[in-house]
């Protein structure tokens, strides 16, 4: 059966910010394995202006430039020309807040836009006519949507099946199951007088799955308390 791997378009004024996260690691295995496909685009190429500018002034006046609405529909209407997306994501500090059931459900996805904004943001009409879902990654302003962009891809890449070496590992991270993950140890067992807790070395199962998920609940109680809730 011919395997399609997932495609994310990335819409970006820099995507020289982008080519480190995609270049290391897990992502890169990822895109060599052919498990993804992330194709940036310079939105500046579909400028019309001698200059290759993409901003204006605001209407009504105001502090900071606005992301025009004609080379991002420009580059919005070829792409999705060429094919289907299931999304076309909106990076903004007002979207919803990113968190790991959103990034199940983006690996579910056969292929994504992840649109960045810069500068005040992207003309509203933008998001009105073409956005299907706005990211936020937190409580914070940012300069662009780049680093945003790069963290939630690489949390969805990470799911999609043969990335991880061991498929299981991304279901024992926190808030796969509503938990913290619990505490984890490797060699040596014993450092500065500081064991490993015994029961990690009993090479009993159950025993040991056991104690994860009373450290995990005890974790989250602890830390992340509304988890539970
Ligand atoms: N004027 C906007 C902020 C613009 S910041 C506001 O007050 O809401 C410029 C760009 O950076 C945004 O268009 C967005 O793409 C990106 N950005 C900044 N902070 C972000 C965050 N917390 N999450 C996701 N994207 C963010």
């Amino acid at each position: 059966m011919y395997f399609c791997p997932m495609r994310i378009d990335i819409i970006t004024l820099h995507p020289e910010l982008l080519e480190s996260p995609f270049s290391v690691s897990i992502l890169k295995r990822a895109i060599d394995k052919k498990l993804v496909n992330v194709v940036f685009h310079q939105l500046r190429d579909y400028s019309d202006d001698k200059h290759r500018r993409v901003d204006d002034t605001q209407y009504g006046g105001g502090a900071g430039m606005v992301m025009s609405v004609k080379p991002i529909s420009a580059l919005l209407d070829k792409l999705l020309s060429e094919r289907t997306y299931d999304e076309v994501i909106y990076m903004s500090p007002d979207g919803h807040r990113f968190e790991q059931s959103i990034a199940n459900q983006l690996s579910t996805c056969s292929s994504l836009i992840i649109l960045c904004g810069h500068y005040k943001g992207i003309d509203q009409r933008i998001r009105d006519v073409y956005i299907t879902k706005e990211i936020s990654i937190g409580d914070f302003v940012l300069s662009g949507g780049e680093l945003p962009a790069a963290i939630v891809c690489d949390a969805v890449i990470r799911l999609l099946p043969g990335v991880l070496g061991d498929e299981t590992s991304a279901l024992t991270d926190s808030f796969q199951d509503g938990l913290l993950a619990p505490p984890v140890y490797t060699r040596p067992a014993e450092w500065r007088g500081n064991k490993v807790p015994e029961v990690l070395l009993s090479g009993h199962a159950k025993k040991i799955e056991d104690w994860r998920h009373e450290e995990a609940v005890k974790r989250t109680q602890l830390i992340r308390p509304d988890l539970l809730e």
